[in-house]
């Protein structure tokens, strides 16, 4: 197996065999994110990635792999007949595989037609992770995630309609003190616009050599505290709207922990809130996530 540099994958593929597509993020540039500012973006030989799929598929292990990820940042990024020749591989290959995803960018859906993403979906791509982040433009600009809450809707839209299910991520914290209200109702809009499988929060970690580092160093960049962050949650809690959607806050950069299913349990996890609020239940301090 050939992988290239640090790993990255979601909580959820623990248990999936990782096989890097793409080296890095094609994208880049978001002012909170280390993952892959050390790698120089290339999407890998198909005859690589192939190899490294026969090589998991005649290993030992081969009978235990049931779910593949596709790495690097956003591999979906891939032209569409390059993803479908590993995505035929892996059936081929790993027959017993129940589940494919990847990482995506909202542009790599939309760069796709919705012929493409069926026919994605209709060789085994099940899920893709996509990072939101933020469902406030102005957010959005300022971390330079290059996309609108707009272009993030439609993108949730298409990955319905294709059949792929769509998980997607939101950063607690993201707009720090100045933008909490804001940060979380409109990430709630936007989930109620998605309505995707899943839906997360993680917490900002502001990690030395990004850009966010420089802002929260020089004091233009405030860190919300846990107080901040049960209020941020409240606030998101009233205003998503998104039946079935299967919501997680559970990530080790959390400072407390939220799980359920929307909409039938939104009072429950406002209940857990109220706790966290009292001090009845245990909540991670802020400050104890410190800057890494
Ligand atoms: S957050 Fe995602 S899109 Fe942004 S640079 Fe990191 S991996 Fe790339």
């Amino acid at each position: 197996m050939q992988y290239e540099g640090t790993l990255y994958r979601p909580p959820s593929e623990a248990r999936s065999l990782i096989i890097q597509a793409t080296i890095g993020c094609a994208h880049n540039t978001c002012t909170f994110c280390n993952m892959y500012l050390g790698k120089k973006f290339r999407i890998r030989k198909t005859e690589e990635i192939i190899a490294d799929i026969e090589e998991a598929a005649f290993s030992r292990y081969a009978s235990y792999i049931d779910r593949v990820f596709l790495a690097d940042g956003d591999a979906l990024v891939m032209p569409t007949e390059r993803l479908l020749e590993i995505l035929r591989a892996v059936k081929g290959l790993l027959p017993q595989v129940k589940r494919v995803t990847s990482y995506g960018t909202a542009q790599d859906v939309l760069r796709k037609t919705d012929e493409e993403l069926k026919l994605l979906y209709e060789n085994g791509l099940d899920m893709v992770y996509l990072g939101a982040e933020s469902g406030d433009d102005e957010i959005l600009k300022a971390v330079k995630k290059d996309m609108t809450a707009d272009e993030m809707a439609e993108a949730g839209q298409k990955l319905k309609k294709s059949g792929i299910l769509c998980s997607v991520t939101f950063i607690s914290g993201l707009g720090g003190k100045e933008m909490i209200e804001a940060h979380a109702m409109k990430s709630a809009l936007l989930t109620n616009r998605m309505q995707p499988a899943y839906a997360s929060f993680l917490t900002l970690q502001i990690v030395e050599g990004t850009p966010m580092y420089e802002d929260l160093r020089s004091g233009r960049f405030q860190r919300i505290t846990t107080e901040e962050c049960v209020k941020e949650m409240q606030t998101y809690l009233s205003h998503v709207d998104s039946e079935g959607t299967v919501f997680r806050m559970n990530h080790a950069s959390n400072c407390f922990r939220l799980a359920g299913t929307l909409n039938v349990d939104i009072p429950a996890m406002q209940k857990v809130l109220s706790e966290v609020e009292s001090g009845e239940r245990y909540a991670r301090r802020m400050g104890e996530i410190e800057v890494l």
